[in-house]
């Protein structure tokens, strides 16, 4: 592992009193950086900087909130006459969150906090006898990761309906960027379901809430919102906590488990399993990602295509970064990485080990690219399960009016920013810098869309995603 460069990319995070080290530091990074570049990395296990999780000090849902609810859902209960006979546990629950369309990524979340078992002040344990909880926590914390703010800026992750029924009470308008104990309101759902329980949607972005008012129904799968950071948040995520009845006291915990004393029987369609080891995110980046302080967007610095010769930002010419996303990381299990070739032969292959546990650990390398046009394969096995994501080398001279073959064209090429897009199924069309920024995404409906962009003039990429895979990227030229 390169120290040089993870502590270099610590520093503008130490406090003042370490400054001397830093500089110290940032000169040897300096001596090292052309002997480390060609084969750096990149490592960031979970740091408590960049994962952000409530605790019993700034609990989710605070006691004066909890009983606010509990009279507001009572209240309009009664007023819609809903079903007063309970028979909890009749309705099965569903994974309440959904990847949007554009989101191409293995997995997106991470369990944060589930339920405390424990009643005991101070002491805690969840439903699997494990610690990931947090005192008197009440539900269970789904944290979107990684770039939680990034997917909530491009609305990534749906909150949605985990069983249908009634809205019974809803908030919506706070701001939604927080990363500490605040006073403010979260931006929230409750839906009292068939059996009379009730699921609590919580932390959800600011106007991303559905139309649908109070007294209204939802089905199971509907889109309720957008994953946000609203109310005493520490970074965006979904704290879903459900009741068999109609008080907070009568909460249960949906993982079924041996330590699980709230209820026996598990209330999801189809538990998930405790700890989900896996890689959820492979990709290849332009540079280093950029990973800022609360609340201020990630800056992934992803690209799906490459131009012959590539020089990255501050890597050496013709490589790019490849990077792991591990949720749930566990000691001494082995990751391996190829890069596949348009023919399926490996091009490059590599391993590495996990040293310890960690909720979450980001891993990247500067790997030499391919120099060869065409189309290859960045894959990773980790815990018996692949994650993958393609990416095209392509040469410079390649830029033409029609697209790599007769799927998808686009005309004029070059445009003043006025083109048509002509594709033989919908989707969804992305436009992206050669730094990998998204400029543009908007879902096509029709097999020809006219656009015309304010875009500034140059060379950039795009992307045409299909059931969440790219099926094709090209050169987009604006002058
Ligand atoms: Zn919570």
């Amino acid at each position: 592992m390169n120290t040089f460069e993870l502590l270099f990319f610590m520093i503008p995070r130490l406090p003042a009193s370490k400054c001397i080290i830093s500089i110290c530091v940032c000169y040897l990074f300096i001596l090292n950086c052309y002997s480390q570049l060609s084969e750096s990395m990149h490592s960031i296990p979970n740091d408590n900087e960049w994962i952000r999780e409530n605790d019993a000090l700034h609990p989710c849902i605070t006691d004066d909130e909890y009983q606010t609810i509990q009279k507001n859902c009572n209240a309009n209960a009664f007023s819609l006459e809903l079903q007063t006979t309970v028979t909890p546990g009749s309705v099965l629950l569903n994974w309440p969150l959904q990847a949007a369309q554009a989101l191409h990524d293995c997995s997106y979340y991470y369990i944060s906090a589930y339920v405390d078992q424990n009643v005991a002040t101070g002491a805690i344990q969840d439903f699997n006898c494990g610690t990931n909880t947090y005192d008197s926590h009440r539900g269970t914390d789904i944290s979107t990761w990684p770039y939680n703010f990034y997917k909530m800026d491009n609305n990534l992750v749906l909150v949605i309906a985990a069983a249908t029924g009634t809205i019974v009470d809803k908030h919506d308008g706070e701001f939604d960027k927080n990363c500490a104990t605040n006073s403010m309101m979260a931006n929230y759902l409750v839906i009292q379901h068939d059996d009379g329980s009730r699921a609590l949607y919580w932390h959800m972005k600011k106007n991303s809430l559905t139309t649908k008012a109070i007294g209204q129904a939802v089905l199971a799968g509907e889109v309720l919102g957008i994953v946000g950071s609203s109310g005493n948040a520490s970074g965006p995520h979904l704290h879903f906590e459900v009741w068999s009845g109609s008080t907070v006291a009568t909460r249960i915990d949906p993982f079924s488990g041996s330590c699980n004393s709230l209820n026996q029987k598990s209330w999801w369609a189809n538990q998930k399993t405790y700890t989900e080891t896996a890689i959820i995110k492979a990709s290849v980046n332009t540079t280093d990602l950029v990973l800022p302080p609360c609340p201020a967007t990630e800056i992934p610095n992803e690209s799906s295509v490459f131009q012959i010769p590539f020089q990255g930002s501050g890597l050496p010419a013709g490589y790019a970064k490849f990077y792991i996303f591990i949720r749930n990381e566990k000691t001494g299990l082995n990751a391996d990485m190829s890069i596949i070739n348009p023919d399926g032969s490996n091009f490059l292959t590599w391993t590495y080990s996990s040293p310890s546990d960690n909720k979450t650990r980001i891993q990247g390398w500067s790997k030499k690219l391919p120099t060869a046009a065409g189309k290859y394969i960045f894959k990773s096995v980790y815990n018996g399960m692949t994650c993958s994501t393609p990416f095209e080398m392509v040469n410079p001279t390649n830029s033409n009016n029609t697209d790599l073959n007769s799927l998808c064209r686009i005309y004029p090429n070059p445009s003043n920013g006025k083109f048509v897009l002509e594709t033989e199924q919908t989707g969804v069309f992305e436009i992206y810098t050669l730094f990998g920024a998204r400029l543009f995404q908007t879902e096509i409906h029709n097999h020809k869309s006219e656009f015309n962009l304010p875009i500034p003039n140059g060379l950039f990429y795009y992307h045409l995603i299909q059931n969440n895979k790219l099926v094709r990227s090209g050169k987009l030229h604006i002058k």
